[in-house]
């Protein structure tokens, strides 16, 4: 296959953008990686800015030597790079955590006992799952009575009767910026109205939202907001959770151990403790300096493409979307209808299984999509059933900004040949 289209705006480059990888014939071919809402492959500017730094990492707040002063400068520092990143409020915590499944647990643990907790039942399981107990309402997406026209604005209306149901009390709405099921973007800015019109505080789940749109958290109105490192093209292993700080200051923290404690006094039958204030109450342990330091470098890059990031995505996505189209059995999967939406399409193709389709996919043209429930197992059931299909798996394909139009013409001509062949 020869399309060698170019994108037809520059977009920061990618490391690994040429790739070659086997197919089951021993041909090897450039990767077609449109997967990235799984993982985002690493940015050269980010490797560039962890290359510089690994000579010099050490441990920060402990020690005096010169790398412990420099990597102290740069973690604390990445604290000031992200709540730019997303318009936090000079108020707010930084707090760094392993991924975005980490902030939101984390966050879970700091609210006031008693907290009624509304959310989507469409919510990937780091935001669906860390709220337990009787107060925590979740609200269904499917096919409810249209209260208005849109899609979007009945999850307004939703979350409004919720709300005027929910206890008296703390009150915390968790939603997301973008679904990873269907890319959609939701309301973030009409629901946080509405949930500070009862009283409640607001938190996004910005994983999908971040490496694809900027966020301004004070124009947005959310009180928390959370994300990961390797979404927004820098390696594994570091996320953040941004947001008010008092509710996380009353909150035991988190991990106990080194750095989260400014005092531990032997009183001979018990220890006494004195926890650190946040962000380091919740940090404990030696942190991942490299991690911060690349999620705050990948922060920095995407804040000065976004024009050419945003146009490239959504030129590659309505490529992406009118060729699937055409591929008989193609069925797309959609929770809003009529939303705008980020580079990821789910969809299913009558009569095929997703993971028979993927593994071809990967195994006979080397491109690589992901398939099953995408970590949302109640919603990606529910929209599988409503275009007819009986799995309750789907298969994603999500563009990013290592993604091309060949990329993206390969994978609609491998469907058309996986489909004329028959399962
Ligand atoms: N929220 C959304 C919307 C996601 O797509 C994901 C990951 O796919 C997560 C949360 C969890 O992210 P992580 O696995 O980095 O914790």
């Amino acid at each position: 296959m020869t399309l060698a289209i170019t994108p037809s705006t520059k977009v920061p480059a990618v490391v690994g953008a040429d790739l070659r990888v086997p197919l089951v014939t021993g041909e090897r071919v450039t990767y077609a990686n449109l997967d990235h809402a799984a993982s985002a492959p690493c940015l050269q500017e980010v490797r560039d800015a962890v290359d510089e730094l690994l000579p010099w990492y050490a441990s920060v707040h402990r020690g005096a030597g010169f790398a412990s002063q420099v990597s102290t400068r740069v973690y604390e520092q990445a604290r000031d790079r992200v709540r730019k990143f997303v318009g936090a409020r000079s108020s707010d915590a930084v707090v760094f955590t392993r991924n975005t499944t980490d902030a939101l647990n984390l966050l879970a643990r700091s609210v006031p006992k008693g907290t009624a907790v509304v959310l989507f039942d469409s919510e990937h399981h780091a935001a669906l799952l860390p709220w337990r107990g009787p107060n925590v309402q979740r609200i269904s997406t499917s096919s409810r009575k249209s209260d208005t026209a849109s899609g979007a604005a009945s999850l307004v209306v939703a979350l409004d009767r919720a709300l005027a149901a929910a206890p008296v009390g703390p009150r915390l709405v968790i939603v997301t910026g973008a679904s990873n099921v269907t890319g959609e973007l939701w309301p973030v800015k009409e629901l946080a109205k509405v949930a500070r019109s009862h009283g409640a505080r607001i938190a996004l789940d910005a994983a999908q939202l971040a490496p694809h749109r900027p966020i301004d958290a004070r124009d947005l109105g959310v009180d928390y907001l959370a994300f990961s490192g390797h979404k927004i093209y820098a390696p594994f292993g570091a996320g953040v959770l941004v947001g008010r700080s008092d509710w996380l200051q009353q909150a035991q923290p988190y991990l106990v151990g080194g750095g989260a404690t400014s005092k531990v006094t032997d009183h001979g039958d018990r220890l006494g403790v004195a926890w650190s204030a946040v962000p380091e109450r919740h940090e404990a342990g030696s942190p991942n300096v490299v991690g911060v330091h690349a999620l705050a470098a990948a922060c920095e890059t995407l804040s000065r493409h976004w024009e050419q990031t945003v146009a490239h995505e959504q030129e590659l996505l309505q490529r992406l979307r009118e060729g699937l189209r055409t591929i008989p059995g193609f069925r797309e999967l959609s929770i809003l209808n009529d939303a705008d939406r980020v580079g990821v399409v789910s969809f299913t193709v009558s009569g095929f299984d997703a993971g028979f389709l993927a593994a071809a996919l990967s195994a006979e043209y080397g491109i690589g999509v992901r398939d099953g429930a995408f970590c949302a197992h109640v919603i990606v059931g529910r929209l599988v059933k409503k275009v007819g299909g009986h799995e309750e798996r789907a298969v994603r394909a999500s563009i990013g900004l290592g993604t091309t139009a060949e990329h993206v013409d390969r994978l609609v001509a491998a469907l058309r040949a996986l489909v004329t062949e028959g399962p």
